[in-house]
């Protein structure tokens, strides 16, 4: 059983706590791995190096930590089919879906690139007589980031890079569940130049987070999870006064008009819907067909694009549609909700309860569902399943789906499909949610956007990567300078390289 570290000063560290988190393979049910779960002692030491080494990489120019991106992004490419292939075995998505996740976070990697640019103040030539002022942008110090289990590599490296290129130290507390990744863009950074205690991975579990809430050296924390830790977490970090930014769970509906393309519209809410397990914070969890007519088209084109998905093993090869869901406890209580729905009335048009992969019968493998005539009052409706689990209410009329929409608890992400580009334009300034989509069903924006939900679906008021993450990640000050008159001599002919 291999046991894994942390990584503390550039090197891999064993845990010292005593405690440990089993690391799954989810398609066989195995236990493949153990991870160490940090001490309070352990965490505040990590800290407290990382304070130290971010002193200098805080002073070094913002053009020289940009080429140690420049290299992780070449190193990430390098490394992408292994980094992809360990993602799998532990999340249990697909390969090509592993690569995604990979993928996505090394743009944000690409845009730190730009931190020269980003990091440039602002300057204001004689705001009074002899007078001028400017605004820099500065590191916190040591900045933390706890992320979830879903995006092993993209959410790590959203957090890292910008907190990076902005002359922190960092501190990464990935997800318990699929620590082996972030360990792995941990060594992949320090190969890329990154000084050593700069970036440092201490795994754990509540403990750990706790005693992130607790340092008073850790500036800002920035988190991605459940509701209801992003919510913890944001309370007791702001009560600290710490900045921190939360994103939290989702329940993301698709409104299709009637005058949408609905093959178009049925593909859309398959992949959106299934892809990866359901377990993406931007899936598709709820469609709403606008009039009965719309609502039966849909279902005829869904059932048999539902019944043929293809669920297994990454290792099956890239035909695979989903792959298992993280865990066992995932797997029983995506089970028990979808008991809830046939208990509270919901119609189960494709029933994946019996769903059984001969060879893989202790895998967490869940089969495709559907729900038609799903009502706001359902279990099934109000809270996230994270699962491949597709619910439909019926609306009739397009007020009534924006409505639904509207009032739900969470509000990360929304589409509509539609041929109108009036509904369409309506239906973008109106909602109130943060991440649109028009005939679009995931609609993540890349990495010089920026990403982050509303309502219980995003706690503070800066979102993920983009120009919002240099904010972030950095403090403003502002200098009012006045000089006496001097002497205006001496000059310099050489051209000096900015090394
Ligand atoms: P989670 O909330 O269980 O865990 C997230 C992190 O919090 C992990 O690092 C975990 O170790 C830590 N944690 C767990 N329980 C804790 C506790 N009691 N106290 C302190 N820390 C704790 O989430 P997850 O299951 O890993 O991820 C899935 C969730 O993340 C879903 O709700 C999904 O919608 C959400 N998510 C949101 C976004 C977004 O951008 N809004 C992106 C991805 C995932």
């Amino acid at each position: 059983m291999q046991e894994l570290t942390h990584w503390i000063n550039g090197k891999h560290v064993k845990g010292t706590s005593g405690r440990f988190a089993d690391v799954y393979n989810p398609a066989t049910g195995e236990v493949q791995a153990r991870v160490p779960l940090a001490s309070r002692e352990e965490l505040d030491a990590a800290v407290a190096e990382a304070a130290k080494a971010q002193v200098a990489w805080g002073a070094t120019n913002p053009q020289k930590r940009a080429r140690v991106m420049m290299e992780a992004v070449r190193l990430i490419n390098r490394d992408m089919d292994k980094l992809a292939e360990k993602l799998s075995s532990e999340h249990g998505k697909t390969f090509p879906d592993a690569k995604g996740d990979v993928q996505r976070g090394l743009e944000v990697i690409e845009f730190c690139i730009g931190a020269p640019h980003l990091l440039k103040g602002d300057f204001t030539d004689s705001a009074g007589p002899g007078i001028d002022m400017y605004s820099m942008r500065q590191p916190l110090g040591v900045a933390a980031g706890i992320t979830p289990f879903n995006f092993p590599a993209m959410i790590p490296l959203w957090k890292m890079g910008p907190a990076l290129a902005c002359g922190n130290a960092f501190i990464l507390k990935p997800s318990e569940r699929d620590p082996s990744v972030p360990l792995m863009l941990a060594e992949i950074f320090q190969e890329a130049g990154l000084p050593d205690g700069v970036l440092q991975v201490v795994n754990g579990d509540k403990g750990a987070v706790d005693a992130i809430l607790d340092n008073e050296t850790i500036q800002a924390i920035g988190f991605v999870g459940s509701t209801p830790i992003a919510h913890y977490i944001y309370s007791r970090g702001c009560a600290a006064g710490k900045r921190v930014q939360c994103f939290g769970g989702a329940k993301n509906h698709m409104i299709i008009m009637p005058d949408a393309d609905m093959d178009q519209a049925a593909d859309a809410l398959v992949g959106a819907g299934y892809g990866a397990a359901g377990e993406r914070c931007m899936a598709i969890s709820v469609a709403v067909p606008v009039g009965e007519g719309t609502a039966d088209a849909l279902i005829e084109r869904l059932v048999p694009r539902i019944e043929k998905l293809k669920v297994g093993p990454y290792t099956a090869g890239d035909d695979v549609d989903y792959g298992p869901v993280v865990t066992k406890a995932a797997k029983e209580n995506i089970l028990r909700l979808v008991e809830s729905g046939v208990e509270q009335g919901a119609k189960l048009v494709v029933d994946g309860r019996n769903f059984r992969l001969q060879g893989y019968e202790d895998g967490f493998f869940v089969g495709p569902h559907l729900f038609d005539h799903v009502t706001p009052e359902m279990d099934i409706y109000k809270q996230e399943i994270f699962g491949p689990v597709l619910s439909m209410v019926r609306a009739a009329s397009y007020e009534e789906a924006i409505g639904l929409a509207m009032d739900h608890e969470y509000g990360n992400g929304t589409a509509i499909f539609t041929r109108d580009g009036d509904a369409a334009r309506d239906f973008a300034s109106r909602i109130n949610i943060g991440m649109v989509g028009i005939n679009v069903p995931i609609p993540v924006p890349l990495a010089y956007h920026t990403f982050g939900g509303w309502k219980k679906s995003g706690f503070g008021d800066l979102n993920q990567h983009g120009p919002d993450a240099f904010k972030f990640y950095t403090r403003t000050k502002t200098v009012t300078s006045r000089w006496p008159s001097g002497i205006k001599e001496g000059s310099a002919f050489n051209f000096k390289a900015m090394d």
